[in-house]
């Protein structure tokens, strides 16, 4: 396969998506990214990786994190897990509120917002220092120590993140957050705002196309069938209520985040990481979904 010349054609054919869509505004520190920096890495299984455009530019990670919460949680309590949050589809954006007051503060599923709370939640009570431990997975699982939180990111959520101070007190009031609210976002804003780049991406999401193992490394992460629950997650939860259409695209388990990153797993095979800015309505990548796309048709490679 030559990865080479697949990923210059689709930079050629995403480009003109950059000028389209909208970069994310509710984080004022994310507002300022040029919509023109795009970014693709493609890391497989034997040790090989390529690279196009911006792919070792770091940037904010943001809903991507949400895979890591739920690493460490499933691997600390298993299957308890889904007593407080489902494994369903939410068919809404990533931020909403309204299916949690008649779902009795049960969120949907870990990927969406008020999932990620409640996993993070969990860390707070299991772990004496969760942010270290989320920073730890993902060093561990890229192979790069210097991967770090971003504080301007973190303080400029801080401030305006009111929808999941208001989705936390929610689920308070239905015992489905336990420590307390300020904490509870404190860990949740910092996983969000680590920062990487797309081959730190690809490269650290390995573990979940290698049955819960690190290749590099050859270190255990999760069991096999954790890792295929998490990989069933990506695909039918992992672009929120644009899950359904990027499966339709792409035909791969992905996780976007507001920040413009996609990544998506072939099992047994690599990795595949993009980064472009400008999303579209669902907050998702537009030139990431589109370059994901592009991805499985040229290679002929999905999960199908
Ligand atoms: N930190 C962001 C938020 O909580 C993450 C959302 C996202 O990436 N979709 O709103």
């Amino acid at each position: 396969m030559n990865y080479d010349n697949i990923l210059k054609e689709i930079y050629t054919e995403v480009s003109p998506l950059f000028d389209k869509g909208e970069i994310a505004q509710y984080i004022p520190a994310l507002s300022t990214v040029p919509r023109n920096k795009f970014g693709m890495a493609v890391c497989t299984l034997d040790g090989e990786t390529y690279t196009i455009g911006d792919a070792y530019e770091q940037f904010s990670i943001q809903s991507i994190s949400k895979v890591y919460s739920l690493t460490l949680v499933f691997k600390l309590i298993g299957e308890r897990l889904w007593k407080r949050v489902g494994k369903e589809p939410s068919g809404n954006p990533f931020n909403s509120l309204v299916q949690l007051e008649y779902e009795k503060g049960i969120p949907r599923n870990p990927l969406i917002n008020a999932g990620s709370l409640v996993l993070t939640d969990i860390l707070l009570s299991e772990f004496q220092e969760p942010k270290k431990e989320i920073l730890n997975l993902v060093r561990k699982t890229s192979g790069n120590n210097a991967i770090n939180y971003d504080n301007a990111v973190i303080a400029s959520e801080k401030i305006t993140g009111h929808r999941n101070f208001a989705l936390a007190h929610f689920m308070q009031s239905f015992k489905n957050i336990l420590n307390p609210v300020d904490d509870v976002l404190d860990v949740y804003f910092h996983h969000c705002g680590i920062a990487m780049n797309c081959v730190d991406l690809a490269r650290s999401f390995l573990f979940l196309a290698n049955h819960g193992i690190i290749p590099d490394s050859g270190e255990y992460v999760i069991s096999k069938s954790e890792a295929k629950r998490i990989n069933a997650l990506m695909l039918t939860c992992g672009l929120y209520d644009e899950s359904g259409d990027f499966a339709f695209r792409a035909g791969l388990p992905g996780k976007s985040g507001v920040g413009g990153g996609i990544v998506a797993v072939l099992p047994e095979k690599l990795c595949v990481s993009v980064w472009g800015p400008s999303l579209g309505p669902a907050g998702n990548s537009l030139a990431g979904i589109a370059a994901l796309e592009h991805f499985t048709t040229l290679t002929g490679m999905s999960v199908f």
